[in-house]
C-alpha cells in the first residue's frame, strides 16, 4: 500500500500496480477564470480521486504561449487564440493520478464544446470553440512537455495523500 500512497515508482512499470505517478497538466482558461468556474473545475479533479500536486494563477506571457501552442502557429485562428489566452489571468495546475492524462481528456471534453458530452467541463460550461473554459494535455508526451513549460520543479510538491488524519488528539 505504501507505494500507492505517494510511493516512487518509475512511470510506465508494468508490475501491475497502477501507476499513480503519472502527471498532466489543467488549466483553467481566462473564460473559466472570469466566469468563477475554478473552484467547480477542482472539484471534478478532486471528486475524481486525482490528487492536486502544483497550482498558480497568472497573466500568461505571448512568449510562453508561443512555446504551449507551438503546433498550432501556422493555423488561422492562433492569432484569436493568443489574444483570448492573454485576455485575463489563468489558472494552471499539475494532476497526479493513475491515466491521468487519458482520464482529463475525457473528463475535459471535445475541443468543440458544440461537440463535447454534457458531462464533460466542455459539454457542461461552454458553446463555443473559442472559449472552452479549459485546456488538458493530449498525451504523455505533451504533459511532460507542458509541465516543465509552465512550472519550475520547486513548484510541485511531493504529498502523501492519507484517507483520514487519525493522530487529532
Ligand atoms: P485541445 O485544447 O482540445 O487540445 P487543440 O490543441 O486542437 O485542442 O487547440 C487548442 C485550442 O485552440 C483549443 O482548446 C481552442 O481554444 C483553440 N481552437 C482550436 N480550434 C479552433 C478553431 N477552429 N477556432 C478557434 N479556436 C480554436
Amino acid at each position: 500500500p505504501s507505494a500507492l500512497l505517494g510511493g516512487h515508482r518509475a512511470a510506465g512499470s508494468k508490475s501491475g500496480v497502477p501507476d499513480v505517478r503519472e502527471r498532466t497538466l489543467i488549466a483553467v482558461k481566462p473564460d473559466g477564470v472570469q466566469r468563477r468556474l475554478v473552484g467547480q473545475i477542482i472539484q471534478r479533479f478532486e471528486q475524481r480521486g486525482f490528487k492536486l500536486v502544483g497550482l498558480k494563477m497568472l497573466q500568461v506571457s505571448d512568449d510562453l504561449l508561443s512555446q504551449h501552442y507551438c503546433e498550432l502557429r501556422t493555423k488561422p485562428f492562433y492569432p484569436r487564440l493568443l489574444e483570448y489566452m492573454t485576455s485575463g489571468p489563468v489558472v494552471v495546475m499539475v494532476w497526479e493520478g493513475h491515466k491521468v492524462v487519458q482520464a482529463s481528456r475525457t473528463m475535459v471534453g471535445h475541443t468543440n464544446p458544440l461537440e463535447a458530452q454534457a458531462g464533460t467541463v466542455r459539454g457542461d460550461f461552454s458553446f463555443h470553440v473559442s472559449r472552452n473554459v479549459v485546456h488538458a494535455s493530449d498525451s504523455l508526451e505533451g504533459a511532460q512537455r507542458e509541465i516543465q513549460l509552465w512550472f519550475q520543479k520547486k513548484e510541485l510538491l511531493n504529498w502523501d495523500c492519507f484517507d483520514q488524519i487519525l493522530t487529532c488528539e
